[in-house]
Protein backbone atom coordinates (compact mmCIF):
# COMPACT_ATOMS: atom_id res chain seq x y z
CA UNK A 1 0.00 0.00 0.00
CA UNK A 2 2.82 2.04 1.26
CA UNK A 3 4.69 1.67 -2.49
CA UNK A 4 1.13 2.46 -4.30
CA UNK A 5 0.58 5.19 -2.17
CA UNK A 6 3.97 7.27 -3.36
CA UNK A 7 3.75 6.14 -6.89
CA UNK A 8 0.19 8.28 -7.13
CA UNK A 9 2.02 10.99 -5.46
CA UNK A 10 4.58 10.77 -7.88
CA UNK A 11 2.16 10.42 -10.88
CA UNK A 12 0.52 13.55 -9.49
CA UNK A 13 3.25 15.69 -9.46
CA UNK A 14 4.69 14.78 -12.98
CA UNK A 15 0.57 15.19 -14.30
CA UNK A 16 0.63 18.68 -12.71
CA UNK A 17 4.24 19.51 -14.12
CA UNK A 18 2.68 18.40 -17.43
CA UNK A 19 -0.54 20.48 -17.17
CA UNK A 20 1.39 23.70 -15.67
CA UNK A 21 4.18 23.89 -18.63
CA UNK A 22 1.14 23.08 -21.31
CA UNK A 23 -0.54 25.84 -19.59
CA UNK A 24 2.54 27.93 -19.47
CA UNK A 25 3.05 27.06 -23.37
CA UNK A 26 -0.50 27.92 -24.18
CA UNK A 27 -0.76 30.68 -22.55
CA UNK A 28 2.37 32.14 -24.38
CA UNK A 29 1.20 31.10 -27.46
CA UNK A 30 -2.19 32.87 -27.45
CA UNK A 31 -0.57 36.05 -25.91
CA UNK A 32 2.97 36.18 -28.34
CA UNK A 33 1.38 33.94 -31.39
CA UNK A 34 0.90 36.87 -33.38
CA UNK A 35 3.87 38.48 -33.11
CA UNK A 36 6.10 35.43 -33.26
CA UNK A 37 3.84 34.48 -36.41
CA UNK A 38 4.69 38.37 -37.62
CA UNK A 39 8.72 37.98 -36.77
CA UNK A 40 10.91 39.72 -39.79
CA UNK A 41 11.78 35.95 -40.83
CA UNK A 42 8.25 34.91 -41.27
CA UNK A 43 8.28 37.83 -44.31
CA UNK A 44 6.50 35.51 -46.40
CA UNK A 45 3.58 36.99 -44.84
CA UNK A 46 3.87 39.71 -46.00
CA UNK A 47 4.23 38.87 -49.62
CA UNK A 48 2.57 35.61 -50.23
CA UNK A 49 -1.04 36.60 -50.70
CA UNK A 50 -2.48 35.79 -47.64
CA UNK A 51 -3.31 39.35 -46.57
CA UNK A 52 -6.59 40.88 -47.28
CA UNK A 53 -8.29 44.03 -48.53
CA UNK A 54 -7.86 47.59 -46.48
CA UNK A 55 -10.87 49.34 -47.52
CA UNK A 56 -12.33 52.89 -47.36
CA UNK A 57 -15.81 53.57 -45.97
CA UNK A 58 -17.52 53.20 -49.21
CA UNK A 59 -15.68 50.00 -50.37
CA UNK A 60 -12.60 51.80 -52.52
CA UNK A 61 -9.42 49.40 -52.06
CA UNK A 62 -6.59 50.70 -50.42
CA UNK A 63 -4.14 48.09 -50.47
CA UNK A 64 -4.68 44.24 -51.51
CA UNK A 65 -2.57 41.58 -52.70
CA UNK A 66 -1.46 40.69 -55.98
CA UNK A 67 0.50 38.26 -57.49
CA UNK A 68 2.17 37.82 -54.48
CA UNK A 69 2.61 41.53 -53.85
CA UNK A 70 1.26 44.11 -51.48
CA UNK A 71 -0.30 46.80 -53.73
CA UNK A 72 -2.08 50.33 -52.97
CA UNK A 73 -4.90 52.87 -54.46
CA UNK A 74 -3.91 53.35 -58.22
CA UNK A 75 -3.62 57.01 -57.34
CA UNK A 76 -0.08 58.08 -56.17
CA UNK A 77 -1.71 61.64 -54.52
CA UNK A 78 -4.56 58.99 -52.27
CA UNK A 79 -1.47 56.39 -51.51
CA UNK A 80 0.90 59.23 -50.43
CA UNK A 81 -2.47 60.82 -48.38
CA UNK A 82 -3.35 57.26 -46.89
CA UNK A 83 0.46 56.02 -46.17
CA UNK A 84 0.17 56.58 -42.68
CA UNK A 85 -3.63 55.19 -41.76
CA UNK A 86 -3.34 52.19 -44.61
CA UNK A 87 0.94 51.41 -43.77
CA UNK A 88 3.68 50.71 -45.53
CA UNK A 89 4.89 46.74 -46.44
CA UNK A 90 7.89 46.53 -44.42
CA UNK A 91 5.99 46.99 -41.49
CA UNK A 92 7.34 50.26 -40.02
CA UNK A 93 4.76 52.37 -39.61
CA UNK A 94 3.45 51.39 -36.62
CA UNK A 95 0.71 53.11 -35.79
CA UNK A 96 -0.60 51.62 -39.18
CA UNK A 97 -3.76 49.73 -40.13
CA UNK A 98 -1.58 47.13 -41.73
CA UNK A 99 0.82 47.06 -38.73
CA UNK A 100 -2.17 46.75 -36.08
CA UNK A 101 -5.03 44.92 -37.70
CA UNK A 102 -1.99 42.09 -38.93
CA UNK A 103 -4.34 39.63 -37.15
CA UNK A 104 -7.42 40.53 -39.04
CA UNK A 105 -5.56 40.91 -42.47
CA UNK A 106 -3.39 37.47 -42.58
CA UNK A 107 -6.59 35.58 -40.95
CA UNK A 108 -4.03 34.81 -37.78
CA UNK A 109 -5.70 33.35 -35.25
CA UNK A 110 -4.36 32.06 -32.04
CA UNK A 111 -6.07 27.83 -32.49
CA UNK A 112 -5.56 27.90 -36.05
CA UNK A 113 -2.20 29.81 -36.22
CA UNK A 114 -1.58 31.10 -40.14
CA UNK A 115 -3.98 28.30 -41.52
CA UNK A 116 -5.48 29.79 -44.20
CA UNK A 117 -7.81 27.21 -45.15
CA UNK A 118 -9.10 27.62 -41.71
CA UNK A 119 -9.60 31.38 -41.79
CA UNK A 120 -8.50 33.03 -45.50
CA UNK A 121 -6.72 36.68 -44.99
CA UNK A 122 -9.90 39.13 -44.85
CA UNK A 123 -11.03 42.42 -45.29
CA UNK A 124 -11.02 45.06 -43.18
CA UNK A 125 -13.41 48.24 -44.13
CA UNK A 126 -12.11 51.70 -42.53
CA UNK A 127 -14.13 54.45 -41.66
CA UNK A 128 -12.05 57.05 -43.62
CA UNK A 129 -13.27 58.58 -46.73
CA UNK A 130 -10.22 58.71 -48.84
CA UNK A 131 -11.20 61.49 -50.95
CA UNK A 132 -11.48 63.24 -47.92
CA UNK A 133 -8.02 62.67 -46.99
CA UNK A 134 -6.40 62.92 -50.71
CA UNK A 135 -8.00 66.33 -50.80
CA UNK A 136 -6.39 67.29 -47.57
CA UNK A 137 -3.05 65.88 -48.44
CA UNK A 138 -3.31 67.91 -51.50
CA UNK A 139 -5.06 71.34 -49.46
CA UNK A 140 -1.03 70.83 -47.48
CA UNK A 141 0.51 71.68 -50.54
CA UNK A 142 3.62 69.64 -49.55
CA UNK A 143 3.97 71.09 -46.34
CA UNK A 144 4.34 69.02 -42.95
CA UNK A 145 2.15 68.60 -40.39
CA UNK A 146 -0.87 66.64 -39.59
CA UNK A 147 -4.98 66.96 -40.60
CA UNK A 148 -7.87 64.91 -38.08
CA UNK A 149 -10.81 64.92 -38.84
CA UNK A 150 -13.94 62.33 -37.52
CA UNK A 151 -17.86 62.31 -37.24
CA UNK A 152 -18.11 63.55 -33.18
CA UNK A 153 -21.75 61.62 -32.54
CA UNK A 154 -20.72 58.16 -34.10
CA UNK A 155 -17.07 58.42 -33.63
CA UNK A 156 -15.82 57.70 -37.52
CA UNK A 157 -12.27 58.89 -38.16
CA UNK A 158 -13.06 59.81 -41.83
CA UNK A 159 -10.04 62.01 -42.64
CA UNK A 160 -6.11 60.89 -41.14
CA UNK A 161 -3.14 62.44 -43.45
CA UNK A 162 0.42 63.08 -41.50
CA UNK A 163 3.39 64.57 -43.82
CA UNK A 164 5.96 64.12 -44.58
CA UNK A 165 5.66 60.84 -46.16
CA UNK A 166 6.57 58.72 -49.35
CA UNK A 167 5.04 56.70 -51.64
CA UNK A 168 4.73 52.92 -50.86
CA UNK A 169 5.22 51.30 -53.94
CA UNK A 170 8.69 53.17 -54.40
CA UNK A 171 10.18 53.96 -50.96
CA UNK A 172 12.48 56.42 -51.33
CA UNK A 173 16.36 54.98 -51.05
CA UNK A 174 17.70 57.80 -49.04
CA UNK A 175 14.23 57.60 -46.66
CA UNK A 176 17.46 56.88 -43.94
CA UNK A 177 19.88 59.64 -44.62
CA UNK A 178 17.74 62.37 -46.24
CA UNK A 179 16.60 64.99 -43.33
CA UNK A 180 13.16 65.52 -45.26
CA UNK A 181 12.12 62.43 -44.69
CA UNK A 182 12.64 62.91 -40.70
CA UNK A 183 9.59 61.57 -39.20
CA UNK A 184 8.35 60.14 -42.01
CA UNK A 185 7.30 57.02 -40.75
CA UNK A 186 5.55 58.69 -37.85
CA UNK A 187 1.84 59.58 -37.88
CA UNK A 188 2.25 63.28 -37.11
CA UNK A 189 -2.13 63.08 -35.64
CA UNK A 190 -1.04 60.41 -33.18
CA UNK A 191 2.74 60.60 -32.54
CA UNK A 192 3.42 63.76 -32.73
CA UNK A 193 2.66 67.41 -30.03
CA UNK A 194 3.36 70.55 -31.73
CA UNK A 195 3.60 74.33 -30.07
CA UNK A 196 -0.16 75.34 -30.67
CA UNK A 197 0.14 79.03 -30.72
CA UNK A 198 -3.20 80.48 -30.27
CA UNK A 199 -5.19 77.71 -29.90
CA UNK A 200 -4.53 77.00 -26.99
CA UNK A 201 -6.50 80.41 -25.87
CA UNK A 202 -9.83 77.76 -25.72
CA UNK A 203 -7.83 76.33 -23.07
CA UNK A 204 -7.14 79.29 -21.04
CA UNK A 205 -10.80 80.23 -21.99
CA UNK A 206 -12.03 77.43 -20.26
CA UNK A 207 -10.17 77.83 -17.39
CA UNK A 208 -11.63 80.96 -16.41
CA UNK A 209 -14.80 79.47 -16.92
CA UNK A 210 -13.86 76.94 -14.34
CA UNK A 211 -12.23 79.09 -11.81
CA UNK A 212 -15.15 82.09 -12.06
CA UNK A 213 -18.39 80.58 -13.42
CA UNK A 214 -20.30 83.46 -12.86
CA UNK A 215 -18.04 85.94 -13.19
CA UNK A 216 -16.14 85.17 -16.31
CA UNK A 217 -18.09 86.70 -19.16
CA UNK A 218 -16.75 90.43 -17.05
CA UNK A 219 -13.58 89.14 -17.39
CA UNK A 220 -11.85 92.57 -19.40
CA UNK A 221 -8.48 93.53 -20.25
CA UNK A 222 -6.41 96.22 -22.47
CA UNK A 223 -4.35 95.26 -24.94
CA UNK A 224 -1.73 98.37 -26.18
CA UNK A 225 0.00 95.97 -28.32
CA UNK A 226 2.80 95.48 -26.23
CA UNK A 227 3.29 95.24 -22.63
CA UNK A 228 6.15 94.07 -19.73
CA UNK A 229 4.83 91.20 -18.16
CA UNK A 230 7.03 89.90 -15.51
CA UNK A 231 10.07 91.94 -16.79
CA UNK A 232 10.07 91.55 -20.52
CA UNK A 233 7.05 92.30 -22.98
CA UNK A 234 4.20 90.32 -24.21
CA UNK A 235 3.30 91.68 -27.35
CA UNK A 236 0.36 91.39 -29.78
CA UNK A 237 -0.35 91.16 -33.17
CA UNK A 238 -2.56 94.55 -32.99
CA UNK A 239 -3.42 97.39 -30.46
CA UNK A 240 -6.76 96.25 -29.79
CA UNK A 241 -7.97 98.10 -26.58
CA UNK A 242 -10.38 97.20 -23.91
CA UNK A 243 -11.55 93.43 -24.74
CA UNK A 244 -13.76 90.69 -24.07
CA UNK A 245 -13.24 87.28 -23.72
CA UNK A 246 -15.47 86.83 -27.25
CA UNK A 247 -13.46 90.09 -28.67
CA UNK A 248 -10.24 88.97 -27.45
CA UNK A 249 -10.47 85.28 -29.03
CA UNK A 250 -11.92 86.52 -32.35
CA UNK A 251 -8.96 89.42 -32.49
CA UNK A 252 -6.59 86.78 -31.34
CA UNK A 253 -5.46 89.13 -28.60
CA UNK A 254 -2.36 87.60 -27.03
CA UNK A 255 -2.35 90.31 -24.31
CA UNK A 256 -6.36 89.75 -23.09
CA UNK A 257 -5.07 86.08 -22.48
CA UNK A 258 -1.50 86.96 -21.17
CA UNK A 259 -3.16 89.02 -18.22
CA UNK A 260 -5.75 86.19 -18.11
CA UNK A 261 -3.79 83.64 -17.23
CA UNK A 262 -1.77 85.30 -14.71
CA UNK A 263 -4.84 86.27 -13.04
CA UNK A 264 -5.70 82.13 -13.48
CA UNK A 265 -2.56 81.26 -12.33
CA UNK A 266 -0.20 78.62 -12.81
CA UNK A 267 -1.83 75.82 -11.01
CA UNK A 268 -5.07 76.63 -11.74
CA UNK A 269 -4.11 76.97 -15.68
CA UNK A 270 -2.21 73.43 -15.99
CA UNK A 271 -5.14 71.93 -13.30
CA UNK A 272 -8.26 72.86 -15.80
CA UNK A 273 -6.10 71.74 -18.99
CA UNK A 274 -5.42 68.77 -17.11
CA UNK A 275 -9.30 68.14 -16.63
CA UNK A 276 -9.11 68.53 -21.08
CA UNK A 277 -6.65 65.43 -21.00
CA UNK A 278 -3.20 67.39 -21.23
CA UNK A 279 -0.38 65.79 -19.52
CA UNK A 280 -1.52 62.30 -19.73
CA UNK A 281 -1.41 59.70 -23.23
CA UNK A 282 -4.60 58.60 -24.32
CA UNK A 283 -5.12 54.98 -25.77
CA UNK A 284 -6.61 54.53 -29.53
CA UNK A 285 -6.83 50.67 -29.35
CA UNK A 286 -2.98 49.16 -29.11
CA UNK A 287 -1.91 52.90 -29.94
CA UNK A 288 -0.30 55.13 -27.38
CA UNK A 289 -1.08 58.92 -28.48
CA UNK A 290 1.31 61.16 -27.86
CA UNK A 291 0.28 63.62 -24.77
CA UNK A 292 -0.27 67.12 -24.99
CA UNK A 293 1.50 69.29 -22.62
CA UNK A 294 0.81 71.95 -19.94
CA UNK A 295 3.30 72.23 -17.72
CA UNK A 296 3.41 75.44 -15.69
CA UNK A 297 5.25 74.74 -12.36
CA UNK A 298 7.65 77.53 -11.85
CA UNK A 299 6.90 78.92 -14.46
CA UNK A 300 7.35 83.24 -14.06
CA UNK A 301 4.35 85.92 -14.92
CA UNK A 302 5.84 86.72 -18.18
CA UNK A 303 5.98 82.75 -19.37
CA UNK A 304 2.79 81.83 -17.98
CA UNK A 305 1.65 85.07 -20.24
CA UNK A 306 2.91 83.54 -22.98
CA UNK A 307 1.18 79.88 -21.91
CA UNK A 308 -1.93 81.35 -21.83
CA UNK A 309 -1.65 81.84 -25.56
CA UNK A 310 -0.43 78.80 -26.69
CA UNK A 311 3.82 79.12 -26.35
CA UNK A 312 5.78 78.22 -23.42
CA UNK A 313 6.41 74.89 -23.72
CA UNK A 314 2.88 74.33 -24.25
CA UNK A 315 2.32 71.31 -26.90
CA UNK A 316 -0.62 69.92 -28.01
CA UNK A 317 -1.12 66.29 -30.57
CA UNK A 318 -3.75 66.80 -33.19
CA UNK A 319 -5.64 63.80 -32.02
CA UNK A 320 -6.21 64.83 -28.60
CA UNK A 321 -7.23 68.53 -29.77
CA UNK A 322 -9.87 66.97 -32.18
CA UNK A 323 -10.80 65.19 -29.38
CA UNK A 324 -11.67 68.74 -26.95
CA UNK A 325 -12.98 70.06 -30.46
CA UNK A 326 -15.49 66.93 -30.38
CA UNK A 327 -16.19 67.42 -26.23
CA UNK A 328 -17.26 70.89 -27.10
CA UNK A 329 -19.35 70.14 -30.17
CA UNK A 330 -21.19 67.34 -28.23
CA UNK A 331 -22.29 68.97 -25.01
CA UNK A 332 -19.07 68.53 -22.76
CA UNK A 333 -18.29 64.82 -23.25
CA UNK A 334 -16.29 63.29 -26.82
CA UNK A 335 -17.16 60.03 -28.13
CA UNK A 336 -14.00 57.72 -28.69
CA UNK A 337 -12.86 57.75 -31.93
CA UNK A 338 -12.73 54.48 -34.15
CA UNK A 339 -10.84 53.68 -37.67
CA UNK A 340 -13.74 50.55 -37.75
CA UNK A 341 -17.03 49.96 -37.21
CA UNK A 342 -16.66 46.90 -35.63
CA UNK A 343 -16.35 47.46 -32.18
CA UNK A 344 -13.02 46.04 -30.30
CA UNK A 345 -11.16 46.17 -33.54
CA UNK A 346 -9.56 49.86 -33.41
CA UNK A 347 -10.34 51.69 -30.27
CA UNK A 348 -13.65 52.55 -29.66
CA UNK A 349 -17.14 50.86 -28.81
CA UNK A 350 -18.67 53.87 -28.77
CA UNK A 351 -18.15 54.92 -25.13
CA UNK A 352 -17.89 58.91 -24.29
CA UNK A 353 -15.66 60.85 -21.96
CA UNK A 354 -16.80 64.14 -20.44
CA UNK A 355 -14.33 67.08 -20.29
CA UNK A 356 -16.21 69.85 -19.48
CA UNK A 357 -19.86 70.57 -18.18
CA UNK A 358 -22.92 71.42 -21.05
CA UNK A 359 -22.64 74.62 -20.12
CA UNK A 360 -18.68 75.14 -20.45
CA UNK A 361 -19.05 73.28 -23.74
CA UNK A 362 -22.02 75.61 -25.24
CA UNK A 363 -20.09 78.96 -23.93
CA UNK A 364 -17.34 77.63 -25.84
CA UNK A 365 -18.91 76.89 -28.66
CA UNK A 366 -20.83 79.89 -28.89
CA UNK A 367 -17.45 82.10 -29.12
CA UNK A 368 -16.03 79.93 -31.52
CA UNK A 369 -19.17 80.43 -33.99
CA UNK A 370 -18.65 84.13 -33.11
CA UNK A 371 -14.88 84.06 -34.15
CA UNK A 372 -15.83 82.43 -37.30
CA UNK A 373 -18.70 84.68 -38.38
CA UNK A 374 -17.32 87.45 -36.88
CA UNK A 375 -13.95 87.50 -37.78
CA UNK A 376 -12.54 84.54 -39.73
CA UNK A 377 -15.85 84.97 -42.32
CA UNK A 378 -18.21 82.52 -42.94
CA UNK A 379 -17.25 82.01 -46.80
CA UNK A 380 -14.19 80.33 -45.96
CA UNK A 381 -15.97 77.04 -45.99
CA UNK A 382 -18.79 75.18 -47.81
CA UNK A 383 -21.98 77.28 -46.95
CA UNK A 384 -24.27 76.18 -44.45
CA UNK A 385 -21.38 74.06 -42.43
CA UNK A 386 -22.23 76.44 -39.50
CA UNK A 387 -17.96 76.13 -38.75
CA UNK A 388 -16.82 77.35 -34.90
CA UNK A 389 -13.06 77.05 -35.34
CA UNK A 390 -9.94 78.53 -33.81
CA UNK A 391 -6.55 79.69 -35.60
CA UNK A 392 -3.31 78.99 -34.08
CA UNK A 393 0.20 79.99 -35.11
CA UNK A 394 3.10 78.32 -33.21
CA UNK A 395 6.32 80.10 -32.94
CA UNK A 396 8.50 77.31 -33.12
CA UNK A 397 12.42 79.56 -33.04
CA UNK A 398 14.13 82.43 -35.01
CA UNK A 399 14.78 80.55 -37.79
CA UNK A 400 11.36 78.14 -39.11
CA UNK A 401 8.08 79.54 -40.12
CA UNK A 402 5.55 78.84 -37.44
CA UNK A 403 2.52 76.07 -36.94
CA UNK A 404 -0.37 77.18 -38.64
CA UNK A 405 -3.39 75.81 -36.59
CA UNK A 406 -7.09 75.23 -37.01
CA UNK A 407 -8.91 73.31 -35.05
CA UNK A 408 -13.09 73.99 -35.08
CA UNK A 409 -16.05 71.67 -35.74
CA UNK A 410 -19.45 71.97 -37.78
CA UNK A 411 -22.22 72.27 -35.33
CA UNK A 412 -24.56 71.02 -37.65
CA UNK A 413 -26.88 67.68 -37.50
CA UNK A 414 -25.93 66.76 -41.41
CA UNK A 415 -22.10 66.89 -40.50
CA UNK A 416 -21.06 66.55 -36.88
CA UNK A 417 -17.82 67.35 -37.93
CA UNK A 418 -14.88 68.09 -35.37
CA UNK A 419 -11.09 68.54 -36.78
CA UNK A 420 -7.68 69.74 -35.98
CA UNK A 421 -5.35 70.87 -38.72
CA UNK A 422 -1.81 71.71 -38.30
CA UNK A 423 0.61 72.50 -41.44
CA UNK A 424 3.71 73.11 -40.42
CA UNK A 425 6.33 76.30 -41.56
CA UNK A 426 3.38 78.47 -43.16
CA UNK A 427 2.88 81.97 -41.71
CA UNK A 428 -1.01 82.03 -42.50
CA UNK A 429 -3.18 80.21 -40.11
CA UNK A 430 -6.44 81.05 -41.69
CA UNK A 431 -5.09 80.50 -45.18
CA UNK A 432 -2.85 77.16 -44.91
CA UNK A 433 -4.93 75.57 -42.40
CA UNK A 434 -8.18 76.72 -43.00
CA UNK A 435 -7.51 75.46 -47.15
CA UNK A 436 -6.96 72.15 -45.42
CA UNK A 437 -10.70 72.67 -43.39
CA UNK A 438 -12.54 73.73 -46.61
CA UNK A 439 -10.85 70.92 -49.11
CA UNK A 440 -11.68 68.14 -46.52
CA UNK A 441 -15.54 69.79 -45.97
CA UNK A 442 -16.12 70.41 -49.25
CA UNK A 443 -15.48 66.69 -50.08
CA UNK A 444 -17.46 64.89 -47.28
CA UNK A 445 -20.84 66.83 -48.36
CA UNK A 446 -20.17 66.44 -51.67
ZN1 LIG B 1 -4.22 92.54 -28.50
Amino acid sequence: MKTVGLRSIVLYILLFAFLGGMGWFLANLFINGSRWAMQPYNGHIHIDGSMGEVQDRDGNILAYTEDGSRAYSESEATRRALLHTVGDTEGFISTSVQYTFRDELTGYNPVFGLNRTVFSGSTVKLTIDSAACTAAYNAMEGHNGGAIFYNYKNGNILCKVSAPGYDPISVPEDIDSNPDYNGAYLDNTLSGAFTPGSTFKLVTSFAAMEKWPDTWTGLTYSCQESEDIGGSDVTCLGYHGEQDMQTALGNSCNLYFAKLANDIGAADLQKAAEKLGFNKSLDFSSIEIAPSECKLEGANANELGWAGVGQYTVLVNPYHMMTVMGAIANGGAYVEPRLTEDSGLFGSSGGSRALMSGVQANNLKAMMRGTVSGYYGDWLFPEGMNVCAKTGTGEVGETREPNCWMAGFCDSDSYPIAFAVLVEESNNSLGAAGAVVNAVLSELIS
